[in-house]
């Protein structure tokens, strides 16, 4: 029997495991498919880690193994399994969200032409920089919410 020293976690912890779980312990989980590819994509992120432990490691693949074994039942979901250990094909996060006037992004505001303020979504491609709502509202698109507030704000 492992001793056991309070002041010690890692020992309380190798204490606790033996006698909750034994050496062979099992633990049992269930995940919705969901659940189950935001695993995978998370245990894959994990293993870009440069200093992640090897025995960790191979414990994640072992992790994706098993869940793949299970979900991917069709070539379609394996080949987006296998695209997640691929950092050439992430998807940026808020890829394609940009201003469709003046470019600007989620993580590159521009500033406002009138307060120098950086911009916001109006809409889920057009910034709340006034020249660009003037393109928008002329264009049709914005013309009913934006009309009248936003030539307010420029005086
Ligand atoms: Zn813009
Ligand atoms: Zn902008």
């Amino acid at each position: 029997m492992v001793q056991h020293r309070s002041d010690q976690p890692a020992d309380q912890v190798a204490h606790d495991v033996m006698q909750h779980f034994g050496p062979d312990g099992r633990v049992t989980i269930e995940l919705d498919f969901m659940r189950a590819m935001s695993l995978i994509g998370t245990l894959q992120l994990a293993l870009r880690h440069p200093t992640l432990p090897a025995q960790i490691a191979t414990h994640a693949h072992e992790i994706i193994g098993v869940i793949k074994e299970q979900i991917a039942v069709t070539d379609a979901i394996a080949e987006l399994i296998e695209l997640g250990f691929d950092p050439n094909a992430d998807v940026p996060a808020n890829e394609g969200q940009r201003c469709m006037y003046c470019g600007c992004s989620e993580f590159n505001a521009c500033p406002d032409d009138g307060t120098g303020h950086p911009c916001h979504w109006v809409a889920a491609n057009v910034c709340s920089n006034p020249s660009c709502v003037a393109k928008w509202v002329n264009d049709g698109a914005g013309e009913e919410i934006y009309s009248a507030p936003h030539r307010e704000q420029q005086s």
